[in-house]
């Protein structure tokens, strides 16, 4: 088997997904109010079939759809990515009444998941959440706040983190498929700098049973983390999805635009430029493909490789869209350009699902085991 490459079909595949999202996701894309959940977007993910491979892929597929989409249209990529980090908890963990309910709804793209971690007073530190679900009528009584949730307030359901048992740290978490119409349940969207839809959620003794249970009670902490190990390697791919974009479109206007008498290529300082901006683009890409492979191997190896491969891929799209930018001149900061879109769009996959940081501790942590 070659260090890695893809199959033939897969490279096919890519390409069809690119041009749909192209062709037929980004005017659907273009027509939302950026920084709201875009039904209409989401239903078109369910249409063609995407939502369902959500559930019956592997986490290299999950990859190559991330990177896809993300080539052609954020938002859609974002849309896909946020209905399986949502819902592949009930998918995992779901009783048959929980999964018989969401799942149809969720891959035909009818309801929107939200995944809520995290809170105001946790965030990289998700262990110490504080959402109180204090024992009550045969349940719990969920009381507190969730912060930057995706899809919130917005969602027709969310997967929540709360704190069963007090002082036990991670092992006192248990996950609740919460559904929107609870009462007590409330939320406010937040005005990001990408067109992500992000919002708080408030539960104000928001009654729980048994029945909602994802998983275990105090075994939630276990959920999560399930479902952050399998995305990880996908956050990646989206960012490696977006240095492609911000590379091809630095190739062409490079080789079109002139300036001291001939295209800016033939300035070695910016042929260059665009070297290492597609070395590190490569890169990015094999150790991502690399890393999910492995997840879909089951290789003890995982942790490591995941956390290098989001640490590496997000931060390399950072760069790449910063040179893509500078190489553009003025016209790659008019709103509406697609690198000022990149710029924006960019900046957070360094910080959710785990800083960048917070990935090298993990890989630290591995290397001295
Ligand atoms: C666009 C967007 C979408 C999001 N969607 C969701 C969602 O759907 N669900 C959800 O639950 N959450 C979501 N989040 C929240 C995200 O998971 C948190 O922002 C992230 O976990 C970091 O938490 P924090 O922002 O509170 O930063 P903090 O935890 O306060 O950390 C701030 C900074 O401190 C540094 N730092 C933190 N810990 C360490 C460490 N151990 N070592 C070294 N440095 C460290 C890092 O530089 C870090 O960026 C989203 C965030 C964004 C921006």
């Amino acid at each position: 088997m070659p260090a890695f490459a893809l199959e033939p079909e897969q490279r096919e595949w890519c390409a069809r997904l690119r041009a749909t999202a192209a062709e037929q996701l980004r005017p659907l894309a273009d027509k939302g109010d950026p920084g709201r959940v875009n039904r209409p977007l989401v239903a078109a993910l369910g249409e063609l079939g995407l939502l369902e491979r959500l559930f019956t892929s592997g986490a290299l597929d999950l990859c190559l759809m991330r990177e896809a989409l993300a080539y052609a249209c954020t938002e859609a990529e974002t849309a896909l990515a946020l209905q399986g980090l949502g819902a592949r908890p009930v998918a995992a963990h779901g009783t048959e009444a929980q999964r018989t309910r969401w799942l149809p709804e969720v891959t035909s793209g009818r309801a929107v998941a939200a995944f809520a971690l995290s809170e105001p007073d946790a965030g990289s530190d998700a262990a110490a959440l504080a959402l109180k679900a204090e024992p009550g009528d045969g349940g719990w009584r969920l009381s507190g706040e969730k912060c930057w949730i995706s899809n919130a307030p917005e969602a027709d359901f969310c997967t929540v983190f709360a704190r069963t048992t007090e002082g036990a740290g991670a092992r006192g978490v248990t996950a609740f498929l919460v559904p929107a119409d609870r009462p007590g349940l409330s939320g406010t969207a937040l005005d990001m700098l990408s067109p992500h839809p992000v919002g708080t959620l408030v539960f104000d003794g928001v009654c729980v049973g048994p029945g909602d249970v994802l998983g275990e009670p105090d075994r939630g902490f276990r959920v999560a983390m399930g479902t952050l190990n399998l995305f990880r390697p996908s956050v990646g791919a989206f960012a490696v999805g977006m240095a492609q974009a911000a590379l091809d479109a630095t190739v062409a206007h490079t080789a079109r635009r002139t300036a001291f008498g001939g295209p800016l290529k033939d300035l070695q300082a910016v042929a260059h430029q665009v070297a290492e901006m597609a070395t590190r683009t490569e890169a990015a890409r094999l150790l991502v493909y690399a890393a999910a492979a492995a997840y879909d191997r089951g290789e003890p190896e995982v942790p490591k490789c995941a956390a290098m491969a989001k640490l590496l891929a997000t931060e390399t799209a950072q760069y790449v869209v910063d040179a893509a930018v500078q190489l553009h001149g003025a016209r790659a900061l008019r709103r509406g350009h697609l690198l000022e879109h990149l710029y924006r769009e960019v900046r957070a996959p360094r910080i959710y699902e785990g800083a960048t940081e917070v990935q090298r501790t993990i890989i630290a942590k591995e290397l001295y085991r």
